[in-house]
């Protein structure tokens, strides 16, 4: 199956239309800079992305102000990953620009709890 990838213009990305509720997404969190939903593909249980709400492409188009924010909603995200999946450790990934692995072209950070001996290898470009 080939993979999904959104290049999308600002407005009309997906995670843009996510963002101003035009497609549904089980959204977990969300203020004025940031929004975190359930990855549609988990690759473990809780498997979460912080994106910015603004449609920044890569970490280097997001103001001082939404990189701190982004960093913030991981932060409450990882604490209710711990709450709720009590997982052995949580990984943050986040991929910038093709080459970074990046498929969707709108700004976002995983938060992907972890579990002793659950296989998941993370490659960038992921396969
Ligand atoms: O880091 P990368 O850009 O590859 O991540 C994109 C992520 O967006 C994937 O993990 C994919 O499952 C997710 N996605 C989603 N909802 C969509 C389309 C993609 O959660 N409608």
């Amino acid at each position: 199956m080939p993979m999904f990838v959104d290049t999308s213009p600002p407005g009309q990305c997906i995670f843009c239309k996510i963002v101003a509720g035009d497609i549904p997404a089980a959204k977990v969190y969300e203020d004025a800079l940031t929004v975190a939903f359930m990855d549609i593909g988990q690759v473990n249980p809780g498997h979460v992305l912080v994106a910015s709400k603004r449609h920044a492409v890569t970490v280097l188009d997001l103001t001082p102000e939404e990189a701190a924010a982004v960093m913030q909603t991981a932060q409450r995200v990882a604490a209710a990953a711990e709450a709720a999946f009590a997982p052995d450790g949580i990984t943050l990934f986040q991929a910038n620009g093709a080459a970074g692995g990046q498929t969707v072209f709108h700004f976002h950070l995983h938060v992907l709890p972890r579990h002793a001996g659950d296989g998941v290898a993370l490659a960038w470009p992921r396969k």
